[in-house]
C-alpha cells in the first residue's frame, strides 16, 4: 500500500470534521474523495499534506508512520499536492514557480522539460510572471510544480472549481497522461462525473463520514448524489 489512512479524525477547536476516515491508496492507483461543500475533503487532504494535526488516528505512506510530520517531511517522503486555490508565488514567473516545486531535491524524471511537455503553453509563457496567466494556465503551473517534485503521490484539491468547462477537460487529459506515465493520485473533487470519470476507485465524505465507497466503474450517479444527501442504499 502506498498510502494507508487509518481511523483519523480531525477537529477545529471544539468542531469536529472528520470521523474515523479510513482510505488507501495502493501504487499506481487513482483514488477520489468527493463530495459536497464542508463534507470534510479539504480536510483530509491537509491531514493527509502534514498541514493540519489528526486529533486520532494514523496516516503511512509507504509502510512508514507519517502521523503528525510537517508538510516538508510529507514532500520529502513522496507526496506532492495541488492546493485549492493554487497558491502560487505571485512575485515569481512561470518558469520560478515550476523551479520551486524541485527544491525539495527527489531524484526522478519529472524536469522542467517534461512539464512543458505536458503543458506546452508554459513554455510559451515561461518568463511571465504567473499572475498574468489564465486560471486554467495558472492550474497548470501548480500541477507543473507538484511534479517537479517528482512524486510517488500526487494529490490534487478541487481542480476543476472556478473553470471552464473546456479548461477542466484539458486539465484532466493532462492529469490522465500522467497517471499513464504511472503515477498514483488522490483528487478531490466535488464534481461527481468529473471524479468517477478519472478515478480507479472512489470515496463519498458526508459530514466527515467516509458513507459510500468502491471501483469508480461499480458507482452510479444516482448512488453517490444520494449519499451526498446521506441517503445509503
Ligand atoms: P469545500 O468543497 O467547500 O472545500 P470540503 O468538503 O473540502 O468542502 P472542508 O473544507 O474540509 O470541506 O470543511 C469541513 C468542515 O470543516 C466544514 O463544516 C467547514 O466549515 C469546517 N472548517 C473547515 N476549515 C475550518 C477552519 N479553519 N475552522 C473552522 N472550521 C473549518
Amino acid at each position: 500500500m502506498l498510502l494507508e489512512v487509518k481511523s483519523v479524525s480531525a477537529s477545529y477547536g471544539a468542531f469536529q470534521a472528520l470521523f474515523d476516515v479510513d482510505l488507501t491508496i495502493a501504487q499506481g492507483e487513482t483514488v477520489a474523495v468527493m463530495g459536497a461543500n464542508g463534507a470534510g475533503k479539504s480536510t483530509l487532504f491537509n491531514v493527509i499534506a502534514g498541514g493540519l494535526a489528526a486529533r486520532n488516528g494514523a496516516v503511512s505512506f509507504h509502510g512508514k508512520d507519517q502521523t503528525g510530520a510537517p508538510p516538508e517531511a510529507i514532500t520529502a517522503a513522496g507526496v506532492a499536492c495541488v492546493p485549492e486555490g493554487r497558491r502560487l508565488f505571485s512575485s515569481l514567473t512561470v518558469e520560478e514557480n515550476l523551479l520551486m516545486g524541485a527544491h525539495c531535491g527527489r531524484p526522478g524524471d519529472w524536469t522542467l522539460d517534461k512539464v512543458f511537455g505536458l503543458f506546452p503553453i508554459l513554455e510559451e509563457r515561461r518568463r511571465q510572471a504567473v499572475t498574468s496567466l489564465s486560471g486554467g494556465q495558472q492550474q497548470m503551473v501548480s500541477i507543473g510544480r507538484a511534479m517537479m517534485a517528482n512524486p510517488d503521490l500526487l494529490m490534487c484539491d478541487e481542480l476543476s472549481l472556478g473553470l471552464a468547462p473546456v479548461v477542466i477537460k484539458d486539465i484532466y487529459a493532462a492529469l490522465a497522461k500522467v497517471r499513464e506515465a504511472g503515477m498514483s493520485t488522490l483528487i478531490v473533487e466535488q464534481s461527481v462525473t468529473q471524479a468517477l470519470a478519472a478515478a480507479d476507485r472512489a470515496y463519498c465524505l458526508t459530514e466527515g463520514r467516509v458513507v459510500l465507497q468502491g471501483a469508480a466503474a461499480d458507482l452510479s450517479h444516482e448512488v453517490v448524489a444520494d449519499a451526498y444527501f446521506g441517503k445509503v442504499h
